[in-house]
Protein backbone atom coordinates (compact mmCIF):
# COMPACT_ATOMS: atom_id res chain seq x y z
CA UNK A 1 0.00 0.00 0.00
CA UNK A 2 1.30 3.45 -0.57
CA UNK A 3 1.12 4.31 3.41
CA UNK A 4 3.30 1.62 4.18
CA UNK A 5 5.61 2.54 1.21
CA UNK A 6 6.16 6.13 2.41
CA UNK A 7 6.66 4.44 5.79
CA UNK A 8 10.03 2.59 4.36
CA UNK A 9 13.40 4.43 4.89
CA UNK A 10 14.67 4.35 1.19
CA UNK A 11 18.54 4.54 0.56
CA UNK A 12 20.41 5.61 -2.10
CA UNK A 13 24.07 5.38 -3.60
CA UNK A 14 26.68 8.03 -2.73
CA UNK A 15 28.74 8.85 -5.95
CA UNK A 16 30.82 11.01 -6.43
CA UNK A 17 29.64 12.93 -3.37
CA UNK A 18 26.00 13.13 -4.11
CA UNK A 19 23.13 10.65 -3.24
CA UNK A 20 21.77 8.94 -6.23
CA UNK A 21 18.12 7.13 -6.82
CA UNK A 22 18.50 3.93 -7.87
CA UNK A 23 16.64 2.55 -10.80
CA UNK A 24 15.24 -0.75 -8.87
CA UNK A 25 15.19 -1.36 -5.12
CA UNK A 26 15.58 -4.29 -2.50
CA UNK A 27 13.70 -4.57 0.86
CA UNK A 28 15.85 -5.25 3.81
CA UNK A 29 14.12 -6.59 7.07
CA UNK A 30 14.33 -5.61 10.84
CA UNK A 31 14.95 -9.16 12.25
CA UNK A 32 13.60 -8.42 15.07
CA UNK A 33 9.70 -8.35 13.57
CA UNK A 34 10.46 -9.43 10.44
CA UNK A 35 8.89 -7.15 8.89
CA UNK A 36 10.24 -5.14 5.67
CA UNK A 37 11.66 -1.78 6.87
CA UNK A 38 13.77 -0.54 4.37
CA UNK A 39 14.76 -0.48 0.55
CA UNK A 40 18.58 -0.66 -0.52
CA UNK A 41 19.44 0.40 -4.02
CA UNK A 42 19.79 -2.97 -6.14
CA UNK A 43 22.69 -1.61 -7.73
CA UNK A 44 24.12 -3.02 -10.78
CA UNK A 45 27.00 -2.46 -13.38
CA UNK A 46 26.03 0.97 -14.57
CA UNK A 47 25.90 2.38 -10.84
CA UNK A 48 29.17 0.84 -10.13
CA UNK A 49 30.67 2.22 -13.84
CA UNK A 50 29.53 5.46 -12.42
CA UNK A 51 31.08 5.30 -8.64
CA UNK A 52 34.54 3.93 -9.95
CA UNK A 53 34.71 6.66 -12.60
CA UNK A 54 33.91 9.25 -9.45
CA UNK A 55 36.77 7.28 -7.43
CA UNK A 56 38.92 7.84 -9.98
CA UNK A 57 38.73 11.42 -10.95
CA UNK A 58 39.16 12.29 -6.86
CA UNK A 59 42.03 10.36 -7.14
CA UNK A 60 45.06 12.67 -8.30
CA UNK A 61 43.95 15.21 -5.66
CA UNK A 62 43.79 12.89 -2.84
CA UNK A 63 46.58 11.00 -3.25
CA UNK A 64 48.79 14.23 -3.19
CA UNK A 65 47.60 15.27 0.16
CA UNK A 66 49.93 14.87 2.92
CA UNK A 67 49.17 11.73 5.32
CA UNK A 68 48.62 14.61 8.00
CA UNK A 69 45.88 16.31 5.74
CA UNK A 70 44.43 12.98 5.45
CA UNK A 71 44.76 12.08 8.99
CA UNK A 72 42.40 15.38 10.21
CA UNK A 73 40.26 14.30 7.96
CA UNK A 74 39.29 10.46 9.27
CA UNK A 75 39.82 12.35 12.82
CA UNK A 76 37.07 14.53 11.91
CA UNK A 77 34.83 11.93 10.53
CA UNK A 78 35.82 9.47 13.68
CA UNK A 79 34.35 12.73 16.11
CA UNK A 80 31.20 13.69 13.71
CA UNK A 81 29.78 8.96 13.97
CA UNK A 82 31.33 9.77 17.39
CA UNK A 83 28.77 12.41 17.99
CA UNK A 84 25.83 10.48 16.78
CA UNK A 85 26.88 7.39 18.17
CA UNK A 86 23.45 6.51 19.72
CA UNK A 87 21.64 6.99 16.79
CA UNK A 88 24.02 4.80 14.80
CA UNK A 89 23.90 2.08 17.37
CA UNK A 90 19.91 1.94 17.23
CA UNK A 91 20.25 1.63 13.59
CA UNK A 92 22.72 -0.87 13.20
CA UNK A 93 20.76 -2.33 16.21
CA UNK A 94 17.40 -2.60 13.85
CA UNK A 95 19.12 -3.44 10.91
CA UNK A 96 21.20 -6.49 11.93
CA UNK A 97 19.30 -8.05 14.80
CA UNK A 98 22.11 -7.58 17.09
CA UNK A 99 21.51 -6.29 20.50
CA UNK A 100 21.77 -2.04 21.11
CA UNK A 101 24.24 -2.92 23.92
CA UNK A 102 26.70 -4.61 21.55
CA UNK A 103 26.11 -2.07 18.72
CA UNK A 104 26.50 0.60 21.54
CA UNK A 105 29.35 -0.62 22.89
CA UNK A 106 31.31 -2.82 20.65
CA UNK A 107 30.16 -1.96 16.87
CA UNK A 108 29.80 1.94 16.89
CA UNK A 109 32.46 2.59 19.09
CA UNK A 110 35.01 0.66 17.15
CA UNK A 111 34.30 2.15 13.99
CA UNK A 112 34.74 5.61 15.48
CA UNK A 113 38.07 3.95 16.69
CA UNK A 114 38.89 2.24 13.34
CA UNK A 115 38.99 5.85 11.65
CA UNK A 116 41.44 7.36 14.72
CA UNK A 117 43.47 4.63 14.60
CA UNK A 118 44.68 4.93 11.05
CA UNK A 119 45.03 8.57 10.97
CA UNK A 120 47.04 8.39 13.72
CA UNK A 121 48.88 5.16 12.38
CA UNK A 122 49.47 6.64 8.39
CA UNK A 123 51.68 9.26 10.32
CA UNK A 124 54.20 7.25 11.38
CA UNK A 125 55.19 4.58 8.64
CA UNK A 126 58.88 4.62 7.73
CA UNK A 127 60.07 3.00 4.54
CA UNK A 128 63.38 0.66 4.23
CA UNK A 129 66.40 2.16 3.17
CA UNK A 130 69.77 0.03 2.48
CA UNK A 131 73.39 1.24 1.79
CA UNK A 132 76.25 -0.71 -0.66
CA UNK A 133 79.03 1.40 0.03
CA UNK A 134 80.90 -0.58 -2.47
CA UNK A 135 78.90 0.20 -5.11
CA UNK A 136 78.49 3.69 -3.86
CA UNK A 137 74.55 3.20 -4.39
CA UNK A 138 72.33 3.42 -1.10
CA UNK A 139 68.38 1.78 -2.05
CA UNK A 140 64.90 2.79 -0.70
CA UNK A 141 61.71 1.89 -0.84
CA UNK A 142 58.86 4.18 -1.41
CA UNK A 143 54.90 3.31 -0.81
CA UNK A 144 52.35 5.20 -2.91
CA UNK A 145 48.65 4.61 -3.19
CA UNK A 146 47.46 1.85 -5.64
CA UNK A 147 44.08 4.00 -6.75
CA UNK A 148 40.35 2.56 -6.57
CA UNK A 149 39.88 -0.13 -3.88
CA UNK A 150 37.12 -2.05 -4.00
CA UNK A 151 35.75 -2.60 -0.23
CA UNK A 152 33.35 -5.74 0.18
CA UNK A 153 32.16 -6.39 3.47
CA UNK A 154 29.33 -8.82 5.27
CA UNK A 155 26.33 -8.33 7.70
CA UNK A 156 27.70 -9.13 10.80
CA UNK A 157 29.56 -6.12 11.79
CA UNK A 158 28.23 -3.59 9.27
CA UNK A 159 29.81 -0.96 10.17
CA UNK A 160 32.72 -2.07 11.90
CA UNK A 161 33.95 -4.09 9.16
CA UNK A 162 33.53 -1.58 6.48
CA UNK A 163 35.43 0.82 8.22
CA UNK A 164 38.28 -1.06 9.19
CA UNK A 165 38.24 -1.24 5.07
CA UNK A 166 37.97 2.34 4.45
CA UNK A 167 39.88 4.07 7.29
CA UNK A 168 42.99 2.45 6.08
CA UNK A 169 42.30 2.76 2.35
CA UNK A 170 41.84 6.47 2.55
CA UNK A 171 44.24 7.37 4.69
CA UNK A 172 46.86 5.67 2.39
CA UNK A 173 45.60 7.80 0.23
CA UNK A 174 43.47 5.69 -2.12
CA UNK A 175 40.14 6.55 -3.07
CA UNK A 176 37.09 4.13 -2.74
CA UNK A 177 34.39 2.22 -4.02
CA UNK A 178 32.46 0.26 -0.97
CA UNK A 179 29.84 -1.89 -1.14
CA UNK A 180 28.33 -3.27 2.12
CA UNK A 181 25.81 -6.35 2.22
CA UNK A 182 22.48 -5.62 1.44
CA UNK A 183 21.45 -7.40 4.28
CA UNK A 184 22.76 -4.02 6.73
CA UNK A 185 23.47 -1.11 4.89
CA UNK A 186 21.64 2.00 6.36
CA UNK A 187 24.67 2.77 9.20
CA UNK A 188 27.09 3.39 5.64
CA UNK A 189 24.48 5.18 4.06
CA UNK A 190 24.57 7.46 7.27
CA UNK A 191 28.09 7.50 7.34
CA UNK A 192 27.98 8.79 4.06
CA UNK A 193 25.74 11.75 5.29
CA UNK A 194 28.49 12.78 7.31
CA UNK A 195 31.25 12.94 4.59
CA UNK A 196 31.53 16.38 3.62
CA UNK A 197 31.31 18.03 6.52
CA UNK A 198 34.50 15.92 7.83
CA UNK A 199 36.16 17.55 4.78
CA UNK A 200 36.21 14.57 2.51
CA UNK A 201 36.63 15.58 -0.98
CA UNK A 202 33.80 14.16 -3.11
CA UNK A 203 34.53 11.23 -5.28
CA UNK A 204 36.61 9.76 -2.38
CA UNK A 205 34.42 7.55 -0.51
CA UNK A 206 31.60 6.12 -2.97
CA UNK A 207 29.33 3.63 -1.39
CA UNK A 208 27.06 1.47 -3.92
CA UNK A 209 24.23 -0.62 -2.03
CA UNK A 210 22.60 -4.01 -3.44
CA UNK A 211 23.70 -7.73 -4.07
CA UNK A 212 26.75 -9.35 -3.98
CA UNK A 213 25.81 -11.22 -7.43
CA UNK A 214 24.93 -7.99 -9.57
CA UNK A 215 26.39 -4.80 -7.58
CA UNK A 216 29.33 -6.86 -5.81
CA UNK A 217 30.44 -8.65 -9.04
CA UNK A 218 30.33 -5.33 -11.15
CA UNK A 219 32.87 -4.11 -8.31
CA UNK A 220 35.11 -6.91 -8.74
CA UNK A 221 35.06 -7.20 -12.70
CA UNK A 222 35.81 -3.77 -13.29
CA UNK A 223 39.29 -3.28 -14.98
CA UNK A 224 39.87 -0.28 -13.38
CA UNK A 225 39.36 -1.17 -10.03
CA UNK A 226 43.02 -2.82 -8.93
CA UNK A 227 42.26 -4.13 -5.75
CA UNK A 228 39.57 -6.05 -3.42
CA UNK A 229 39.45 -5.84 0.27
CA UNK A 230 36.81 -8.42 1.13
CA UNK A 231 35.32 -9.96 4.17
CA UNK A 232 32.76 -12.69 4.18
CA UNK A 233 32.49 -16.15 3.88
CA UNK A 234 34.83 -18.53 1.62
CA UNK A 235 32.17 -20.04 -0.78
CA UNK A 236 32.03 -16.04 -2.14
CA UNK A 237 36.15 -15.60 -1.92
CA UNK A 238 36.38 -18.29 -4.22
CA UNK A 239 34.24 -16.71 -6.35
CA UNK A 240 35.74 -13.66 -6.14
CA UNK A 241 39.15 -14.97 -7.11
CA UNK A 242 38.06 -16.65 -9.65
CA UNK A 243 36.16 -13.16 -10.88
CA UNK A 244 39.32 -11.12 -10.37
CA UNK A 245 41.80 -13.57 -12.05
CA UNK A 246 41.98 -12.44 -15.70
CA UNK A 247 42.90 -9.06 -13.99
CA UNK A 248 45.50 -9.97 -11.48
CA UNK A 249 43.46 -8.34 -8.69
CA UNK A 250 45.54 -7.99 -5.55
CA UNK A 251 43.23 -9.51 -2.63
CA UNK A 252 42.78 -9.47 0.66
CA UNK A 253 40.58 -11.95 1.82
CA UNK A 254 38.99 -12.07 5.21
CA UNK A 255 36.47 -15.38 5.32
CA UNK A 256 35.05 -17.67 7.92
CA UNK A 257 36.38 -19.78 10.89
CA UNK A 258 35.48 -22.93 13.28
CA UNK A 259 37.17 -21.55 16.19
CA UNK A 260 38.25 -23.67 18.78
CA UNK A 261 38.44 -23.11 22.91
CA UNK A 262 40.70 -25.85 24.86
CA UNK A 263 40.59 -25.89 27.87
CA UNK A 264 42.61 -27.64 30.12
CA UNK A 265 41.96 -29.23 33.15
CA UNK A 266 44.21 -26.28 35.29
CA UNK A 267 42.10 -23.66 33.94
CA UNK A 268 41.19 -20.92 36.18
CA UNK A 269 37.29 -21.48 35.43
CA UNK A 270 35.25 -18.22 36.91
CA UNK A 271 37.49 -16.31 34.04
CA UNK A 272 37.45 -19.03 31.22
CA UNK A 273 33.31 -20.03 31.33
CA UNK A 274 32.15 -16.17 31.65
CA UNK A 275 34.52 -15.24 28.78
CA UNK A 276 33.76 -18.76 26.85
CA UNK A 277 30.04 -17.51 26.73
CA UNK A 278 30.30 -14.35 25.66
CA UNK A 279 33.25 -15.81 22.47
CA UNK A 280 30.39 -18.74 21.76
CA UNK A 281 27.49 -16.31 21.90
CA UNK A 282 28.18 -12.73 21.63
CA UNK A 283 26.08 -11.14 19.12
CA UNK A 284 24.24 -14.26 18.19
CA UNK A 285 27.37 -15.84 17.62
CA UNK A 286 27.31 -14.32 14.25
CA UNK A 287 31.41 -13.03 14.59
CA UNK A 288 34.16 -14.94 12.56
CA UNK A 289 35.81 -15.06 15.62
CA UNK A 290 32.89 -16.92 17.61
CA UNK A 291 34.02 -20.04 19.39
CA UNK A 292 32.17 -23.00 18.25
CA UNK A 293 34.34 -26.27 19.23
CA UNK A 294 34.83 -26.19 22.77
CA UNK A 295 37.33 -28.99 23.65
CA UNK A 296 37.49 -29.46 27.65
CA UNK A 297 40.30 -31.56 29.26
CA UNK A 298 38.67 -34.68 30.75
CA UNK A 299 39.10 -34.04 34.36
CA UNK A 300 37.31 -30.86 34.44
CA UNK A 301 34.80 -31.93 31.69
CA UNK A 302 31.60 -32.42 33.48
CA UNK A 303 32.10 -29.61 36.04
CA UNK A 304 32.63 -27.51 32.62
CA UNK A 305 29.68 -28.61 31.11
CA UNK A 306 27.41 -28.22 34.39
CA UNK A 307 28.91 -24.62 34.83
CA UNK A 308 28.46 -23.39 31.42
CA UNK A 309 24.88 -24.71 30.24
CA UNK A 310 23.35 -23.29 33.57
CA UNK A 311 25.42 -19.61 32.45
CA UNK A 312 23.79 -20.26 29.07
CA UNK A 313 20.74 -20.51 30.14
CA UNK A 314 20.95 -17.18 32.10
CA UNK A 315 21.35 -15.35 28.50
CA UNK A 316 17.99 -13.71 27.78
CA UNK A 317 16.90 -13.70 24.28
CA UNK A 318 14.75 -11.13 23.04
CA UNK A 319 13.86 -7.38 21.83
CA UNK A 320 16.94 -6.11 20.71
CA UNK A 321 16.42 -2.76 21.72
CA UNK A 322 15.67 -3.46 25.42
CA UNK A 323 18.92 -2.91 26.85
CA UNK A 324 18.71 -6.01 29.04
CA UNK A 325 18.62 -8.21 26.43
CA UNK A 326 22.02 -10.25 25.98
CA UNK A 327 21.07 -12.21 22.47
CA UNK A 328 19.54 -10.38 19.72
CA UNK A 329 17.56 -11.61 16.44
CA UNK A 330 19.60 -13.61 13.83
CA UNK A 331 20.21 -11.68 10.39
CA UNK A 332 17.40 -13.38 8.24
CA UNK A 333 14.66 -16.14 8.17
CA UNK A 334 17.03 -18.03 5.98
CA UNK A 335 20.08 -17.89 8.20
CA UNK A 336 18.18 -18.98 11.46
CA UNK A 337 16.89 -22.02 9.34
CA UNK A 338 19.92 -22.88 8.33
CA UNK A 339 21.42 -22.38 11.86
CA UNK A 340 18.58 -24.58 13.52
CA UNK A 341 19.24 -27.76 10.70
CA UNK A 342 22.39 -28.04 12.53
CA UNK A 343 20.99 -28.59 15.29
CA UNK A 344 18.96 -31.23 14.07
CA UNK A 345 21.87 -32.65 12.14
CA UNK A 346 23.60 -33.15 15.00
CA UNK A 347 20.94 -34.44 17.42
CA UNK A 348 19.67 -36.96 14.45
CA UNK A 349 23.76 -37.94 14.52
CA UNK A 350 22.85 -38.78 18.37
CA UNK A 351 24.81 -35.52 19.50
CA UNK A 352 22.59 -34.10 22.86
CA UNK A 353 21.33 -30.83 23.07
CA UNK A 354 22.14 -29.62 26.59
CA UNK A 355 20.09 -26.22 26.20
CA UNK A 356 18.48 -23.98 23.99
CA UNK A 357 16.99 -25.05 20.58
CA UNK A 358 14.39 -27.09 21.17
CA UNK A 359 15.20 -28.03 24.56
CA UNK A 360 13.89 -24.64 26.25
CA UNK A 361 11.04 -22.48 25.11
CA UNK A 362 11.85 -18.89 24.64
CA UNK A 363 9.38 -16.58 25.06
CA UNK A 364 9.16 -13.52 23.06
CA UNK A 365 7.53 -10.03 23.21
CA UNK A 366 4.35 -9.80 21.34
CA UNK A 367 6.05 -7.71 18.53
CA UNK A 368 9.03 -9.56 17.97
CA UNK A 369 6.78 -13.43 17.85
CA UNK A 370 7.48 -12.97 14.09
CA UNK A 371 11.16 -12.55 14.07
CA UNK A 372 14.01 -14.27 14.01
CA UNK A 373 15.36 -15.59 16.98
CA UNK A 374 16.85 -18.54 18.83
CA UNK A 375 18.06 -19.30 22.41
CA UNK A 376 21.90 -20.03 23.05
CA UNK A 377 22.61 -23.97 22.40
CA UNK A 378 25.27 -26.01 24.13
CA UNK A 379 25.69 -29.60 21.97
CA UNK A 380 27.72 -32.39 23.61
CA UNK A 381 28.91 -35.50 22.59
CA UNK A 382 29.26 -34.65 18.78
CA UNK A 383 31.54 -36.68 16.97
CA UNK A 384 34.92 -34.06 15.11
CA UNK A 385 33.70 -35.39 11.63
CA UNK A 386 30.11 -33.91 12.26
CA UNK A 387 29.26 -31.11 10.23
CA UNK A 388 28.61 -29.89 13.18
CA UNK A 389 32.04 -29.68 13.99
CA UNK A 390 33.83 -28.82 10.62
CA UNK A 391 31.09 -26.20 9.21
CA UNK A 392 30.85 -22.63 10.18
CA UNK A 393 27.49 -22.53 11.62
CA UNK A 394 27.81 -18.75 12.61
CA UNK A 395 24.88 -18.42 15.24
CA UNK A 396 24.20 -19.78 18.76
CA UNK A 397 25.44 -22.88 18.79
CA UNK A 398 28.20 -24.05 20.46
CA UNK A 399 29.88 -27.83 21.03
CA UNK A 400 31.65 -29.52 23.77
CA UNK A 401 33.71 -32.26 23.70
CA UNK A 402 36.09 -33.99 25.62
CA UNK A 403 39.83 -34.68 25.46
CA UNK A 404 42.89 -36.56 26.97
CA UNK A 405 46.20 -35.34 26.24
CA UNK A 406 47.78 -31.84 24.66
CA UNK A 407 48.64 -34.11 21.73
CA UNK A 408 45.64 -35.08 20.81
CA UNK A 409 43.83 -31.79 21.76
CA UNK A 410 46.17 -29.95 19.45
CA UNK A 411 45.37 -32.73 16.02
CA UNK A 412 41.58 -31.90 16.51
CA UNK A 413 41.70 -28.38 17.20
CA UNK A 414 43.65 -28.59 13.60
CA UNK A 415 41.43 -31.06 11.61
CA UNK A 416 39.01 -28.51 10.57
CA UNK A 417 39.08 -26.46 6.89
CA UNK A 418 39.60 -23.63 8.72
CA UNK A 419 42.49 -21.56 10.82
CA UNK A 420 40.94 -17.88 12.01
CA UNK A 421 41.25 -17.62 15.63
CA UNK A 422 41.75 -20.18 18.59
CA UNK A 423 41.99 -19.44 22.31
CA UNK A 424 43.72 -21.62 24.59
CA UNK A 425 42.65 -21.59 28.64
CA UNK A 426 45.65 -22.92 31.15
CA UNK A 427 47.46 -21.71 33.64
CA UNK A 428 50.68 -22.95 32.44
CA UNK A 429 52.47 -20.79 30.69
CA UNK A 430 55.32 -23.02 28.95
CA UNK A 431 51.86 -25.26 27.71
CA UNK A 432 50.25 -22.27 26.68
CA UNK A 433 53.06 -21.26 24.50
CA UNK A 434 54.18 -24.46 22.80
CA UNK A 435 49.63 -24.79 22.07
CA UNK A 436 49.56 -21.74 20.79
CA UNK A 437 52.75 -22.42 18.37
CA UNK A 438 51.19 -25.70 16.94
CA UNK A 439 47.76 -24.08 16.60
CA UNK A 440 47.03 -23.45 12.74
CA UNK A 441 45.24 -19.84 13.45
CA UNK A 442 45.89 -17.06 12.65
CA UNK A 443 45.22 -15.91 16.35
CA UNK A 444 45.69 -17.35 19.27
CA UNK A 445 44.13 -15.86 22.61
CA UNK A 446 45.29 -17.92 25.57
CA UNK A 447 43.39 -17.00 28.50
CA UNK A 448 40.68 -14.46 27.41
CA UNK A 449 39.33 -13.47 23.94
CA UNK A 450 38.60 -10.85 21.47
CA UNK A 451 41.81 -9.03 23.01
CA UNK A 452 42.83 -6.57 19.84
CA UNK A 453 45.48 -3.92 19.18
CA UNK A 454 44.87 -3.04 15.87
CA UNK A 455 48.63 -2.83 15.14
CA UNK A 456 49.17 -6.45 14.79
CA UNK A 457 48.00 -8.58 11.91
CA UNK A 458 44.49 -9.89 11.84
CA UNK A 459 43.88 -13.03 9.34
CA UNK A 460 43.17 -16.24 8.92
CA UNK A 461 44.77 -19.38 7.73
CA UNK A 462 43.91 -22.43 5.46
CA UNK A 463 40.08 -21.54 4.19
CA UNK A 464 39.79 -18.14 6.43
CA UNK A 465 41.73 -16.50 4.35
CA UNK A 466 44.49 -14.78 2.58
CA UNK A 467 46.45 -11.39 3.79
CA UNK A 468 46.42 -9.76 7.22
CA UNK A 469 44.93 -6.25 8.24
CA UNK A 470 46.46 -4.22 10.73
CA UNK A 471 48.63 -0.85 11.13
CA UNK A 472 51.62 -2.00 9.19
CA UNK A 473 49.61 -5.19 6.79
CA UNK A 474 46.82 -2.74 5.97
CA UNK A 475 49.68 -0.02 4.79
CA UNK A 476 51.23 -2.51 3.16
CA UNK A 477 47.99 -4.46 1.26
CA UNK A 478 46.87 -0.39 0.08
CA UNK A 479 49.89 0.92 -1.23
CA UNK A 480 52.24 0.08 -3.83
CA UNK A 481 55.94 -0.31 -3.22
CA UNK A 482 59.14 0.91 -5.04
CA UNK A 483 62.53 0.07 -4.92
CA UNK A 484 64.66 3.42 -5.77
CA UNK A 485 68.54 2.85 -6.12
CA UNK A 486 70.40 5.74 -6.11
CA UNK A 487 74.05 5.66 -7.06
CA UNK A 488 76.72 8.24 -6.39
P1 LIG B 1 28.92 -13.39 2.10
O1 LIG B 1 30.19 -13.96 1.55
O2 LIG B 1 27.65 -13.98 1.71
O3 LIG B 1 28.82 -11.84 1.73
C1 LIG B 1 29.80 -10.91 2.04
C2 LIG B 1 29.72 -9.74 1.08
O4 LIG B 1 30.05 -10.20 -0.23
C3 LIG B 1 28.34 -9.12 0.96
O5 LIG B 1 28.48 -7.73 0.80
C4 LIG B 1 27.80 -9.76 -0.30
O6 LIG B 1 26.82 -9.00 -0.94
C5 LIG B 1 29.05 -9.84 -1.14
N1 LIG B 1 29.01 -10.85 -2.20
C6 LIG B 1 28.29 -12.00 -2.25
N2 LIG B 1 28.51 -12.64 -3.41
C7 LIG B 1 29.40 -11.89 -4.10
C8 LIG B 1 30.02 -12.03 -5.37
N3 LIG B 1 29.77 -13.08 -6.18
N4 LIG B 1 30.88 -11.07 -5.79
C9 LIG B 1 31.15 -10.03 -4.99
N5 LIG B 1 30.59 -9.83 -3.79
C10 LIG B 1 29.72 -10.76 -3.35
O7 LIG B 1 29.13 -13.38 3.66
P2 LIG B 1 28.06 -12.93 4.76
O8 LIG B 1 27.07 -14.04 4.89
O9 LIG B 1 27.61 -11.55 4.48
O10 LIG B 1 28.97 -12.87 6.06
C11 LIG B 1 29.21 -13.95 6.89
C12 LIG B 1 30.57 -14.55 6.59
O11 LIG B 1 31.60 -13.57 6.75
C13 LIG B 1 30.93 -15.65 7.56
O12 LIG B 1 31.53 -16.70 6.85
C14 LIG B 1 31.94 -15.00 8.47
O13 LIG B 1 32.83 -15.86 9.12
C15 LIG B 1 32.66 -14.10 7.55
N6 LIG B 1 33.36 -13.06 8.27
C16 LIG B 1 34.73 -13.05 8.32
C17 LIG B 1 35.41 -12.08 9.04
C18 LIG B 1 36.91 -12.05 9.11
O14 LIG B 1 37.45 -11.00 9.43
N7 LIG B 1 37.61 -13.12 8.82
C19 LIG B 1 34.69 -11.10 9.71
C20 LIG B 1 33.30 -11.14 9.65
C21 LIG B 1 32.64 -12.10 8.92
Amino acid sequence: SKQLTMALLVLENFIGGKFVPCSSYIDSYNPSTGDVYCRVPDSGKEEVEAAVKAAKNAFPVWSSKSPLERSQILNKLADLIEHDLDAFAQAESKDQGKTITFARTVDIPRAVYNFRFFASSILHHVTECTEMATMGCVHYTSRVPVGVAGLISPWNLPLYLLTWKIAPAIACGNTVVAKPSEMTSVTAWMMCKLLEKAGVPHGVVNVVFGTGAKAGEALVCHPDVPLISFTGSTLTAQRITEKSAPHCKRLSLELGGKNPAIIFDDADLNQCIPTTLRSSFANQGEICLCTSRIFVQRGIYSEFLKRFVAEARKWKTGNPSDPTVDVGALISKEHLEKVRNYVKKAQAEGARVLCGEGVDSLSLPPDNQKGYFMLPTVIAEVKDESCCMQEEIFGPVTCVVAFDTEEEVIKRANGVKYGLAATVWSSNVGRVHRVAHRLQSGLVWTNCWLVRDLNLPFGGMKASGIGREGAKDSYEFFTEVKTITIKH
